[in-house]
């Protein structure tokens, strides 16, 4: 069967390779003479995996072992409550930068286990740009919580802001898209299922000064440092899907993040240049500077072409490309594994749209 042209937000496309790989080890796994579904998570093949895998995190992120390096279940959401839970006290505040909907749902979450604040928002222009950084963060705050890309509505924050307080980011949807300095982290999380592959696991990295200053007793699934302190198997962990992360920090690590960066600017660069200049499209983000390079949101100019556009996509082997239903009509994801030449198809395609008749 022929494969198609995936632009999904997530689960997301995947490089041939890692699934070739993946594919190889349910059937057998090394020289285990098991397969990667049967192998035991305490014995040698997990081990292994577990520490390269963890290892390989800090080294694209360049960090030391100040850093912890989880894998947990349980997606992005359960990682919108465990920060408060872990973080925040009851008496504490934390503060929310709410610049989409995946960060006004960790703010929802973190409501129910302290005095979370929302420190700056765009909700009222429906999240079509970022909300200013705000200057006078208080010292008193947990720590200050925020989105580095947000995927349904198509916006990034590129630049690792400033802040005076513990900064935590959920980094789901541009994880090593992009060289940025993870040391001015306390922590940051991120779902594998966008930039690091099968759903299933997640990501969380954090500074063990914030790990010192747990917040509550919790039950250990809900701990961080119950989860640091069984180097991440406190209990069975998802062991494929960590498997198949480990196969996409393997092939990140290959490409190099800076290669991946500038891949990445050129694929959005194509994608904008063309909406710009197409007179079937319109963009949704309002300021060019807040435009994301992973997930690119846009709609037709005419209610009408909706459907013919997706028609025409669907009918050229493309997938992927409907909206999220909060934002725009369309929203095309450029994670790293999508290729340059996917890109290069989808705009030939919308040209080739520009060209037809619409009635
Ligand atoms: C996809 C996504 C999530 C949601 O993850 P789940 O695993 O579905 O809970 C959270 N945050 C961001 C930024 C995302 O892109």
């Amino acid at each position: 069967m022929r494969r198609k042209v995936n632009f999904n937000a997530g689960p997301a496309a995947l490089p041939h390779e890692v699934l070739e790989h993946a594919s190889d080890a349910v059937l057998a796994y090394d020289n285990s003479g098991l397969s990667i579904l049967e192998i035991p998570h305490r014995g040698k093949e997990y081990d292994a995996i577990n520490e390269e895998s963890r290892q390989l995190v800090k080294e694209l992120c360049g960090l030391d072992d100040d850093y912890e390096v989880l894998w947990m279940h349980g997606g992005g959401r359960l990682q919108f409550c465990m920060v408060p839970m872990n973080f925040m006290s009851q008496q504490d505040s934390a503060g929310y930068i709410v610049s989409g909907h995946w960060a006004e749902e960790a703010f929802e979450y973190a409501t129910h286990y302290g005095n979370a604040q929302i420190l700056a928002t765009s909700r009222e222009d429906n999240y079509n740009h970022l909300p200013i950084w705000p200057t006078n963060i208080s010292k008193e705050l947990a720590y200050v919580h925020y989105t580095s890309n947000n995927t349904i509505y198509g916006t990034q924050m590129k630049e690792t802001p400033e802040c005076n307080v513990p900064l935590i980011c959920d980094m789901s949807s541009d994880i090593f898209s992009l060289e940025r300095d993870y040391s001015k982290y306390s922590m940051f999380y991120a779902v594998a299922q966008k930039n690091l592959g099968a759903a299933g696991a997640t990501l969380a990295v954090i500074h063990k000064d914030l790990l010192q200053h747990s917040r509550r007793t919790l039950p250990p699934m809900l701990s961080y440092r119950a989860h640091a302190e069984k180097d991440s198997v406190l209990n069975t962990p998802p062991i494929y899907a960590v498997y198949t992360a480990l196969l996409m920090l393997r092939w990140t690590k290959a490409k190099g993040i800076q290669a991946i960066e500038k891949e990445n600017t050129e694929k959005a660069k194509l994608l904008y240049n063309e909406l710009e200049r197409n007179s079937k499209f319109k963009l949704t983000v309002t300021r060019k500077q807040d435009r994301s390079m992973m997930n690119i949101c846009f709609t037709t100019k005419y209610k009408r072409d909706e459907k013919l556009f997706l028609d025409f996509c669907t009918k050229r082997n493309i997938t992927g490309i409907t909206g999220h239903r909060l934002a725009g009509a369309f929203r095309v994801s450029l994670y790293n594994a999508v290729q340059l030449s996917h890109v290069k198809k989808l705009v030939q395609v919308m040209q080739e749209f520009e060209g037809k008749p619409t009635v």
